[in-house]
């Protein structure tokens, strides 16, 4: 192996790479752009490394050395800018400023050259290396240990030409010369050039793979806060259809739901032609049970004889309601006939009576109520609204008849002229 092969092989290794990285990071990462700068840069210094002899010192020298002080100065500069920190252009770029000088006065001396090129090529890569180990736990995956592996092999590189020249082990008058020094060295250049650039891709590779597992969590999250709430959406609304439809003391249906219910089950009754019945009642003497024990009692009594109701709605189509006030209404849209509605009624009368509400005024000594019943067999001559005041004007007879009984409305029968009534 010479020492020509080990250049162009450095040379090759450069040029690919920075091409690689080039095409990658085009309009998309500015740090594998610097990292490819860099490499271009490197590819450069060696080209001029390679002619020496052949162009004049200044060139192959200083200026391949200010190159390769421009690499370093890149690699620093990737770095910084993967880790989002910012760097003076002093500490930056002083050694692309101090390499020209140095190397311009040191041209004779190729020992002081190779000292004073590894102190500040080894500065800078030390630079590198060392914002890459402060930052190490905040920066995702492995990579970053490739990087600073290859930012070693650099400085590793640097300290063996200046400690072997100055102890005198090998004499380099010229790059070019043949020495195992030179073959290690160079060698550990293109170990090195591999290892920094596929140690700063995958840096970033591994970046965007933590933000994009971070933000995938993150739409889980959000995914699953989101269906939580369209879970917490549906049951208020189903919270807000229940208390839309149900009345606040007695926990019945609303008058409104009601009013619904019945034009609904009237409608499927009288397609079918079948037996309709409502019983509408009242508390007996409510006025005077406020008076007497006061509005509470009095709430707590309605609620009392809503349970009891409640119980009476026992089929698919029953609907038991608080009409207002102290007023209730069950609707039998089951094939209820008359005569059962009736008993119904006066079991659910009784009933009330049996919780024994204490009532100091009435003349039975607890709670009653008064029951109209209406029960038609639904159809084309009738409406629900005229079956309701049926059951109304039955309970306004009751009412009249004494109170705490059950009265029912004359038995309807069909007319083409509209309902008439069969005493
Ligand atoms: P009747 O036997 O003729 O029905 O006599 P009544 O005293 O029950 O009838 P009236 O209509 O004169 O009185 C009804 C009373 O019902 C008046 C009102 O204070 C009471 N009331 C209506 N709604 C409520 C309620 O939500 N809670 C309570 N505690 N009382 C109510
Ligand atoms: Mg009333
Ligand atoms: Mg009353």
């Amino acid at each position: 192996m010479s020492i020509g092969t080990s250049f162009l092989l450095i040379i090759l290794a450069s040029v690919v790479l920075a091409m690689a990285l080039a095409v990658v990071s085009y309009r998309r990462t500015n740090v594998l752009h610097t990292w490819a700068g860099a490499l271009v840069a490197h590819a450069g210094a060696y080209i001029l490394f390679a002619l020496r002899g052949q162009i004049s010192d200044v060139l192959s020298i200083v200026l391949a050395n200010t190159l390769l002080a421009i690499t370093f100065s890149l690699f620093v500069l990737g770095v910084a800018r993967f880790q989002e920190c910012r760097l003076s252009p002093l500490r930056l770029w002083w050694p692309v400023a101090v390499v020209p000088l140095l190397f311009t006065l040191l041209l004779p001396y190729s020992t002081a050259r190779i000292v004073s090129g590894a102190v500040v090529f080894g500065a800078q890569t030390a630079q590198a290396g060392l914002m890459l180990w402060q930052r190490r736990k905040q920066t995702p995956g492995r990579g970053q240990y490739i990087l600073m592996t290859g930012f070693f092999l650099v400085i590793f590189v640097f300290g063996l030409r200046a400690v072997s020249t100055l102890t005198g082990y090998v004499t380099i008058s010229s790059i070019l010369d043949n020495n195992p020094v030179q073959y290690v060295s160079f060698l550990i250049v293109v170990v090195g050039l591999m290892l920094l650039s596929m140690g700063l891709v995958l840096m970033v590779y591994e970046r965007l793979e933590t933000a994009m597992l971070e933000s995938q969590a993150l739409l889980q999250q959000q995914n699953q806060a989101l269906a939580q709430y369209a879970i917490d959406l549906q049951q208020a609304n189903q919270q807000l259809e229940t208390l839309s439809i149900t009345d606040g003391l007695t926990g019945l249906f609303n008058r409104r739901h009601f009013d619904h219910l019945l034009t609904i089950e009237w409608a499927r009754a009288a397609r079918q032609g079948s037996a309709f019945s409502v019983l509408m009642m009242d508390v007996d003497c409510f006025k005077s049970f406020n008076d007497h024990y006061g509005h509470q009692t009095g709430d707590v009594c309605l609620v009392q004889v809503a349970q009891v109701l409640q119980g009476f709605s026992r089929r698919a189509g029953d609907v038991a309601a608080r009409y207002g006030g102290e007023e209730f209404v069950l609707l039998l849209a089951s094939s209820t006939q008359p005569t059962a509605a009736e008993d119904m009624a006066d079991t659910l009368r009784q009933a009330v009576q049996a919780l024994h509400i204490p009532h100091a005024s009435s003349p039975w000594g607890c709670v009653t109520i008064s029951v109209g019943v209406a029960s038609v067999v639904a159809g084309p001559h009738l409406s629900a609204d005229a079956v309701l005041k049926l059951a109304d004007d039955a309970l306004y007879a009751a009412k009249a008849a004494g109170r705490n009984r059950v009265c029912s409305a004359p038995t309807l029968t069909a007319s083409p002229h509209g309902p008439a009534i069969a005493h």
